[in-house]
């Protein structure tokens, strides 16, 4: 349908910021490393988006100046097809020059530092998934529905017109959505968190099949500590000396799971203020703090309480709500905090590429882009 449609840039020709399509206005975007296991995921989740549409994709220089079908080839690991007007763009290289205002970028950590700097120097804005600049003290850390004031941060940045908007590790983003509406109500002071994750989270080829297959792996690197971080940064208040850490005391212990999609998280809370079972299960349920903002990728419902003994799982609930969705589930009071219960999200979805999108639509919704 798509392919079909004649585009029209309502601005200059050189850098167009909207483009008619069908009656539709939409802002051109790019996504870097596209090719990979995220950058697929921008490219399937981007393909009806109401407000955005993809008019370049970015990869390494072994794909730099092919079609996109042909250099995503047979990595192409999603379930539905590639776009058809994505798999004829030519892809652009590293650093080559890119006309969309907005970028998503997935790119590789070893190169997305340098990259996404000299795109934001150019004037773009950089909504990435990328671990290089989540700490940086200018860079926000956002998860819309948790800190959307975290933004401002943007106007601090060194970059003219542009800037770089980061959202979190796709671990840390299940534990901060579900300890949000409980330090919101009654303060967290500590949190024990085991993951259980999916595959998909190393990237593709990612780990060896004769690794993974029958076998579950104690170790990812640099995993721990990003979840201990990430989560005060995300829920540390915004003051005029940048972020001030939300001092929960966190800690994480992450292990690689043959499962293809979704984090599962067994967590053990201690709360500053009693709570019972029912205040627990009304704050989850209760928290649903983008309601007025009409996001397109916003769930209605972002955390979702199942009262099975046996829920969530991997295979039956990570793709509620469309993947943006958190599964919480066995909430029970623990021995040695307040209480434990597990959450489950879409590693690449509201772990990653949708992150990202939402995170894009929240500064178009507050006029930044
Ligand atoms: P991936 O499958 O390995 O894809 C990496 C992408 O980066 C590919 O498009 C690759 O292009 C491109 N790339 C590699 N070297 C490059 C270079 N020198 N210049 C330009 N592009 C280059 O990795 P991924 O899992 O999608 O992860 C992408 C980023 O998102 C990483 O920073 C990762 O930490 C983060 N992340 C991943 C997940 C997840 O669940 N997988 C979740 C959250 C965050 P070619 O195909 O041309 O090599």
């Amino acid at each position: 349908m798509l392919a079909k449609s004649r585009a029209t840039a309502t601005t200059s020709k050189r850098s167009p910021r909207t483009v008619k399509e069908n009656g539709r206005v939409r802002t051109p975007v790019a996504v870097l490393g596209a090719t990979g296991t995220v950058g697929q995921r921008f490219i399937q989740l981007l393909e009806s988006h109401p407000w955005f549409h993809v008019a370049e994709v970015m990869a390494s220089d072994q794909s730099a100046g092919k079609s996109y079908a042909e250099a995503v080839g047979t990595r192409w690991k999603l379930t539905t097809r590639i776009p058809e007007k994505v798999a004829g763009l030519r892809v652009k290289g590293p650093g080559d020059k890119l006309r969309s205002p907005v970028l998503f970028s997935a790119l590789d950590a070893s190169v997305a530092g340098e990259l996404e700097e000299g795109y934001a120097r150019a004037g773009h804005v950089v909504s990435s998934n990328s671990r290089n600049h989540r700490l940086d003290p200018l860079v926000p850390l956002v998860i819309p529905e948790v800190n959307r004031d975290h933004i401002e941060l943007l106007e601090r940045q060194k970059y003219d017109g542009g800037g770089i908007l980061t959202n979190p590790n796709c671990s840390a983003i299940v534990l901060v959505m579900a300890l949000a509406p409980l330090h919101r109500t009654f303060g967290v002071e500590s949190v024990l968190v085991t993951t259980f994750q999916a595959t998909s989270g190393a990237g593709y080829p990612g780990v060896p099949s004769l690794d993974i297959l029958g076998n579950v792996i104690p170790f990812i690197q640099g995993e721990e500590p990003k979840m201990e971080s990430e989560t005060n940064k995300i829920l540390g208040r915004l003051g005029a000396k940048g972020i001030e850490s939300a001092g929960i005391a966190v800690s994480a212990q992450c292990h690689r799971v043959p499962v293809l999609d979704g984090h599962l998280e067994a967590m053990s809370v201690k709360l500053s203020r009693k709570a019972s079972l029912k205040q627990l299960i009304t704050a989850l349920r209760g928290f649903r703090p983008l309601d007025r903002l009409a996001l397109p990728s916003a769930p209605a419902e972002p955390l979702h309480v199942r009262e099975e003994e046996d829920r969530p799982q991997p295979r039956l609930d990570v793709d509620r709500a469309a993947g943006m969705g958190i599964t919480i589930g066995r909430i029970r009071p623990c021995a040695v905090l307040d209480w434990k219960f597990d959450a489950l999200g879409h590693n690449t979805i509201r772990g990653a590429a949708g992150a990202a999108i939402l995170n894009a639509e929240l500064l178009a919704h507050a006029g930044r882009i």
